[in-house]
C-alpha cells in the first residue's frame, strides 16, 4: 500500500498519514496527519533525581521541545516520576513525559500505576521487551497498561537493539529465496517488519492506528533515508524520526541535518529527535537548537528570529561585525522564552547583520531589519533598514547597543498586543 501525499504551504509534500494526540492536562501535542513537525529530546540526568530531572525537563522545554522523554530503568525511576511530573506542574511546565522503557517496561508499567499515569506516552523497544514466549506477553503488558491509562505508544525500534530471532528468521528466508536481497537490505526489512509487525499487534490488543507512532532508527545517514522512505511509502503511522547515535558536536549535527533534511523535505518524519553527545559541560539544550533550526532552516516551522549574517572576508578586519552578529543573536534566543507569548508571530522576523556596503544595503533591505557595518577603508557609519527602508545610520563606539534597541522597538511595535489584530 503506497501512501499518497499531499503538499503544505511551502510546497513541500505533506504524507497523508494518520494524527496522534500526546497529552497532559490541556497542552495537546498532535503528531502527524497535517500537524507541524514536533520536536522531541530526552534528558540525561539520573531519573531517581527527580528536581534535577524536572529542572532539565524544564530547560529542554523552554529550548523548544514539545515533548521530553525521561528514562524509566528501575523501580526507583518509577516512583520518581509522579513527581518529576508534580515538580513541572507547579513549575507550570505543561510539557509531555514519554517514558522510556527496555527490559522491564511490563513491570513496571504494571507495579507503579501512578508512574503509569503520569507518563502521556510510553515508548516501547520491541527487540528489549523479552525472548522467546515472554516477548509477547511481556508486549501485551505493556500495551494493556497504555489502554488502560489511555496512552499513545511509541514502537521504537533500533539498529543497536534488534530483535535477534526476527533477524535470524529473515535471513533464513532470504537464503532460501529465488532472488536473494542483500544483507543490509534484509537488515532494513527486519526493522520495518519489527516495527510494523508490534504495531499490528498492538492494534489485535485493542490500540486504535492513531495511538501508535513508529520509528526505526539506525546511525547511518543513507540507512535511515532507505528506511524511512520504505516507511513513509508504505505506513499510514506518525513517524519519529532521528539519527539515532548522531555523536558530538560539528559531526552529529551535521550527520543528523543531512538525514532529516532529506525525508523532510519528501514529507516523511512528524516528530523529530537530534541524539547528540553533548561535550563535558554543554548544555542539552544543544539538540533542541539543533532541531528547530533544521526545521527553520527548511521553512517547516519559525521558533527564533532568523539572524542572516555574511560571513565576513578581507573587508572586515576588526571583530565587530562578528561581535554585533553573536550579541544580537544570543538577545534574540535569550528573550524568546517570554516574547513566543508577549510578541506572538516575533519567531518568523528576519534580521541581518552585514560586514560592509558590498551585499549589506541589500541584504539588510530584504530582511526586517538589518544593519550594514562599514567596512574596512568606509566611512564609520552603519545604516539600518527597516521594513526595506533606510531610516538612520549609527554611528560611534555604541552601534551594538544602540541596534540592539532599535530592534526591540521595532518588536514591541509590531508584534505587541497594542497592533494585535483584533479578531474577527
Ligand atoms: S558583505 Fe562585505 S564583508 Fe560580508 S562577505 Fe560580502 S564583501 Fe565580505
Amino acid at each position: 500500500m503506497a501512501i499518497e501525499a499531499g503538499f503544505n504551504s511551502n510546497g513541500v509534500p505533506a504524507r497523508k498519514g494518520l494524527q496522534a494526540r500526546v497529552v497532559w492536562g490541556s497542552n495537546v501535542v498532535t503528531l502527524g496527519g497535517g500537524a507541524p513537525v514536533r520536536i522531541q529530546s530526552m534528558t540525561n540526568t539520573d531519573t531517581v533525581d527527580a528536581v534535577g530531572t524536572a529542572i532539565q525537563v524544564k530547560e529542554l522545554a523552554l529550548a523548544g521541545s514539545e515533548m521530553v522523554r525521561i528514562t524509566v530503568n528501575t523501580p526507583e525511576a518509577a516512583q520518581a516520576v509522579p513527581y518529576i511530573r508534580e515538580q513541572l506542574d507547579r513549575m507550570g511546565v505543561s510539557v509531555p513525559l514519554i517514558g522510556d522503557f527496555h527490559f522491564n517496561g511490563h513491570r513496571l508499567l504494571t507495579d507503579y500505576p501512578d508512574c503509569a499515569q503520569a507518563l502521556s506516552k510510553y515508548r516501547i523497544n520491541p527487540g528489549n521487551v523479552g525472548k522467546g514466549d515472554k516477548k509477547d506477553r511481556q508486549f501485551g503488558q505493556m500495551i494493556e497498561a497504555a489502554l488502560r491509562w489511555d496512552k499513545p505508544v511509541r514502537i521504537g525500534v533500533n539498529w543497536g537493539s534488534l530483535d535477534q530471532e526476527l533477524l535470524a528468521d529473515l535471513m533464513d528466508s532470504n537464503a532460501h529465496a529465488a532472488q536473494p536481497l542483500s544483507v543490509k537490505q534484509v537488515m532494513y526489512q527486519a526493522l520495518i517488519s519489527s516495527a510494523v509487525g508490534s504495531a499490528e499487534l498492538a492494534q489485535s490488543m485493542g490500540m486504535q492506528a492513531n495511538q501508535i507512532i513508529i520509528s526505526c532508527k539506525v546511525s547511518g545517514v543513507q540507512d535511515l533515508i532507505a528506511v524511512y522512505r520504505d516507511l513513509g511509502r508504505n505506513t499510514r503511522y506518525p513517524l519519529h524520526l532521528g539519527l539515532t547515535e548522531a555523536g558530538m558536536g560539528t559531526k552529529g549535527t551535521v550527520a543528523s541535518t543531512a538525514a532529516l533534511s532529506v525525508l523532510l523535505q519528501e514529507g516523511i518524519g512528524d516528530t523529530i529527535r537530534v541524539s547528540l553527545t553533548p561535550a563535558p559541560g554543554e548544555s542539552r539544550n544543544q539538540e533542541v537548537v539543533v532541531a528547530a533550526e533544521i526545521l527553520q532552516a527548511l521553512g517547516l516551522r519559525s521558533f527564533v528570529p532568523s539572524v542572516t549574517a555574511c560571513p565576513g572576508c578581507g573587508r572586515t578586519t576588526s571583530t565587530t561585525f562578528q561581535e554585533l552578529t553573536q550579541q544580537i543573536d544570543n538577545f534574540l534566543r535569550d528573550q524568546m522564552p517570554v516574547w513566543r507569548a508577549k510578541y506572538p508571530g516575533v519567531e518568523s522576523m528576519k534580521v541581518a547583520v552585514m560586514g560592509c556596503i558590498v551585499n549589506g544595503p541589500g541584504e539588510s533591505k530584504h530582511a526586517d531589519i538589518g544593519i550594514s557595518l562599514p567596512g574596512t577603508g568606509e566611512a564609520p557609519a552603519a545604516p539600518v533598514y527597516i521594513d526595506g527602508e533606510k531610516r538612520m545610520t549609527l554611528r560611534g563606539d555604541a552601534i551594538a547597543t544602540e541596534f540592539q534597541a532599535v530592534v526591540e522597538n521595532y518588536i514591541q511595535q509590531r508584534f505587541g498586543a497594542a497592533n494585535a489584530q483584533p479578531a474577527l
